[in-house]
């Protein structure tokens, strides 16, 4: 496909709304730009719990109708990223939402976790063979938080970038491609506890927000030790984009900027500015990146992106 943009991401989620909670500011950031931003999702999150009473019914154990509601959800969310090509793993309802983990949904034959990750693996694989991503996306092996769907989703994309880079795996999805750089989804643990603090302080503001619990640092999935993160992509100017696709997921999301609660209704920081580890390809010089193409040839620093790292960055990621 010679008609593709220079820059392509690849972003691999579990479930809809993980894209838009981790990733949409840089989503819609990238998309702005002109970049191909293809984002794959495992599962159409059936087994998710439901937040707005009046669509309680399409729970699992009710009208089991959740799943064609979140693909909706999700187109929805996607033109709100300015994000065009959306893709389900295998196709629409291939793999099932596991649940948490332990919990009997796991062992459906569907279910995603069950799946044969070379499988599912293979899948994946022929999408990037088709677009050809400079980077992807995805979570760390612990899936940010533990869950089995994110577990797994991270175990496919990497194993299909593997997959799609070697000779030997089939020739027909098209040539081999290796994606030159991949990132786990990260946020400092500074980040987040400087968040909660500005949340705590709000919620003693009588009326101000529609929550009454605050979530823990533990519950934010993929915080690390600041020094982990590698790349930090500023998005702020996309803020109103990620929320309108938080928004978009609204049996999942209760969104009150700059803060969110899920299904457990325990209030959380948004981030507007969203984090990255690098764990495959090379970084240039010593700072944070602020570009996920940063340093590969002839794509970083593109017509009126703030691509390159500044000296300023350089010294103040050495802490
Ligand atoms: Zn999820």
């Amino acid at each position: 496909m010679s008609d593709l943009p220079a820059r392509r991401l690849l972003l691999v989620h579990a479930h809809p709304d993980d894209e838009s909670i981790n990733n949409g500011a840089t989503m819609a950031r990238y998309a702005a730009e002109g970049a191909q931003v293809t984002l794959v999702t495992c599962t159409l999150g059936e087994e998710g719990e439901v937040v707005p009473p009046h669509l309680a019914h399409l729970a699992p154990d009710r009208d089991n109708a959740l799943g064609p509601y979140r693909e909706g959800e999700l187109a929805e969310a996607m033109k709100q990223l300015g994000v065009g090509d959306h893709r389900f793993l295998g196709g629409p309802g291939r793999f099932r939402d596991s649940g948490m983990m332990g919990v009997e949904q796991n062992d459906r034959e569907d279910a995603f976790w069950a799946a044969d990750v070379d499988e599912a693996a293979a899948l994946l694989a022929e999408v990037i063979r088709e677009v050809r991503p400079q980077v992807l996306v995805t979570y760390d092996p612990n899936g940010g938080y533990g869950h089995p769907d994110h577990i797994q989703a991270h175990r496919v994309a990497m194993r299909a970038a593997d997959l799609a880079a070697d000779p030997g795996f089939r020739t027909d999805p098209g040539e081999p491609w290796e994606i030159t750089k991949v990132y786990w989804n990260r946020v400092p643990r500074s980040v987040v506890i400087e968040g909660f603090a500005r949340l705590r302080e709000t919620l003693a503001e009588p009326g101000r927000l529609p929550f009454t619990k605050v979530a823990s640092v533990i519950d934010v999935p993929g915080v690390v030790d600041d020094w982990i993160v590698t790349t930090e992509i500023d998005g702020t100017a996309f803020a109103a984009a990620k929320t309108a696709a938080m928004r978009a997921h609204a049996t999942q999301i209760a969104v009150a900027e700059p803060f969110f609660a899920l299904s457990n209704e325990l209030a959380q920081p948004l981030f507007t500015t969203e984090y990255y580890e690098l764990v495959r390809g090379r970084r240039e010089g010593g700072g944070r990146e602020t570009d996920l193409f940063d340093g590969l040839d002839g794509l970083d620093g593109l017509e009126g992106v703030e691509g390159n790292v500044s000296a300023e960055q350089q010294n103040g990621a050495a802490l």
